[in-house]
């Protein structure tokens, strides 16, 4: 149904389906005056006059954030307020004005222009979609240098078309219905994305040439889940995706139903089901969703919320929040994983990140940091369902140092005379391939063991997780892929002590849930909103059936022997129409 004359295709940045009307939104980019002045007095007030009207507009948006996305997500737009306040920045400007008697105009473009140019030469993705975040900042005080309104006139239910959208387009468009975002520049990481998500408004982004093609006021089918747009589509397409839309809302109601029901196979066997947590806020969600705890905390996002990592108490805090909120279930913290794509907090260039100073390395490096996320993790434990994970560990030595260093963190709460789990368990990440060779060896040193295939599949194969470059070579489904975690399990269980989990982004994928299971893992953990699909898939599940699907899977030679066996074997399966809607 996609490949016709009016459809076009970009990257899917935010799921769902929408039939809705075209809206044209075009920027504005302020053109810069650049004169000299007489009056530096007047100059100055007027800059004052436009850097307090700038906040307040976002203080707005950032208010009317805070209510549709939660504290944390709202916070871009008080990093945006920030920068307006920053006192370097704005005494430079205001020097130069003196300085040099040019328009404010003229040094806030320069001057703000040289941020931008420092966060496009980054490398990560996400530092060059920042960018675009300081060009809104920069846009909105030489508007208002010009006294210029605010205007994002927009009515209700349409299509958002633009080159680009900031965040505070994204929040405030949502206050008025949007129906759905189309954009042509733009990725997965940009904050205009990731509030999408949120805001559960479906988006295409990256769609190159959208505004050329799509007018104003035409009729558009926006397929979040793939991609696609389509320009007034015909009766036919209409009528497809209606149905559609209908099979989503009755496919909703039926999840909705299992919620309280286990991750239960036809023949009894009971998978675990959990969540991955990276933002505190999300906890609604897994409550909501019906997730039986969590299996992955990532606390790097305490540390880029805080600036700098928070201290133990604050820590604590956190952790003890978290473990109440999903009690009695089980939550896995772990601890800081810096390094590789994720920034480190320290400023240190390395010439190959991913190989570098990641995860426990850099944790044992840094004794005190470690030491006060182990305390503060110990002392949330004290209802005993807290657990405590390590990442990307290379070495046995590293596994019995961390137990070593627990041990030492109890002591000093036994001294300070604070509770805590004393049994609390601990795990390990197994996402390095030297660590899948030995994981019978690993699993005999710790409770659980959790496979972090996002980076096992990117070392295994020597394929950059986020390099679009070579996407094409990172595969789930690569027999050495398969057969890795296939080992893995099985060693790790042989020693009959050791409970085996997996939290990459493979256990989402609905095509691999039958195959996981069949290997034998004990547990699952996916992001929140992925828990009422994957349930469906495990309850429609023959454990005896899974089995033999992987012990197939196990002696293929390539990549599609197994996709295609995937397939088949869900086109197999009753009761399962997961597939065929997205
Ligand atoms: C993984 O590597 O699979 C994992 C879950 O960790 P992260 O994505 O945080 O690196
Ligand atoms: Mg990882």
């Amino acid at each position: 149904m996609t490949n016709t004359k009016n459809t076009y295709k970009g990257i899917a940045a935010a799921p769902g389906i929408t039939i809705a009307r075209a809206y044209q939104y075009t920027k504005k980019i302020e053109k810069v005056q650049d004169e000299l002045i007489s009056d530096i007095d007047e100059a100055l007030l007027n800059l004052d006059e436009a850097l307090n009207k700038s906040k307040k507009e976002l203080l707005k948006v950032f208010s009317l954030a805070v209510d549709k996305l939660g504290e944390n997500r709202a916070s871009i737009f008080e990093a945006q307020i920030m920068i307006l306040d920053d006192p370097v920045l704005i005494d430079t400007i205001r020097r130069r004005i003196k300085e040099e008697k040019r328009h404010p105009e003229f040094i806030v473009d320069d001057e703000i222009s040289k941020y931008q140019a420092l966060m496009n030469e980054a490398q990560e993705a996400y530092m060059k979609e920042r960018s675009h975040d300081i060009e809104d900042i920069k846009n909105r005080i030489i508007r208002n240098l010009k006294k210029k309104k605010w205007q994002s006139r927009i009515t209700n239910d349409v299509i958002v078309i633009s080159d680009y959208l900031t965040p505070a387009d994204t929040v405030l468009f949502a206050r008025v219905n949007v129906k759905g975002y189309i954009t042509n520049f733009g990725g997965l990481t940009s904050h205009a994305a990731i509030v999408a998500r949120s805001l559960n408004i479906p988006a295409i982004v990256g769609l190159h040439e959208a505004t050329n093609k799509i007018k104003n006021n035409d009729l558009l089918v926006l397929d979040g889940f793939h991609g696609t747009v389509i320009i007034n589509p015909s009766e036919k397409q209409i009528n497809y995706y209606r149905e559609k839309i209908e099979q989503l809302r009755i496919y909703d109601e039926e999840l909705a139903e299992l919620k309280n029901e286990p991750a239960v196979t036809t023949d009894n066997k009971e998978i675990l089901l959990q969540a991955n947590l990276d933002l505190t806020e999300e906890i609604a969600l897994v409550v909501q969703n019906g997730a039986k705890g969590i299996g992955l905390v990532r606390t790097e996002q305490l540390f880029q919320e805080y600036d700098v990592f928070p201290e133990e108490e604050v820590q604590y805090n956190i952790y003890r929040e978290i473990a109440e909120k999903v009690y009695p279930e089980k939550v896995i913290i772990r601890t800081l994983d810096v390094g590789g794509d994720k920034v480190l907090p320290v400023d240190v260039k390395e010439p190959n990140p991913f190989l570098g100073w990641r995860g426990i390395r850099f944790l044992l490096d840094n004794m005190d940091l470690f030491k006060t996320q182990i305390r503060a993790i110990l002392r949330g434990s004290e209802h005993k369902n807290l657990k405590m994970m390590i990442p990307m560990v290379c070495s046995i030595k590293e596994v019995r140092k961390f137990k070593k260093i627990v041990d030492e963190c109890k002591e000093d709460l036994r001294e300070r005379g604070l509770p805590f789990d004393n049994d609390i368990d601990l795990g390990i990440m197994i996402e390095v391939p030297s660590a899948a060779v030995m994981a019978r060896e690993y699993a005999e040193e710790v409770d659980f063991i959790s496979i972090g295939t996002n980076d096992l599949i990117q070392y295994l194969l020597a394929v950059d997780r986020g390099n679009e470059i070579v996407s094409d070579l990172y595969q789930e489904f690569h027999p050495s892929v398969v057969r890795t975690i296939g080992h893995i399990i099985k060693e790790a269980k042989n020693t009959g002590k050791c409970m085996v989990s997996l939290c990459g982004e493979m256990g989402a994928d609905t095509l691999a849930v039958p195959l996981l299971v069949g290997l034998g893992l004990d547990s699952l953990s996916v992001s929140a909103s992925a828990i009422p699909t994957i349930k469906k898939i495990i309850r429609n599940l023959s454990y005896e059936e899974t089995r033999a699907l992987a012990e197939k899977c196990l002696t293929f030679r390539t990549e599609k022997e197994i996709r295609n066996e995937l397939i088949q074997f869900f086109d197999n399966l009753q009761n399962i129409s997961v597939h065929k809607i997205f």
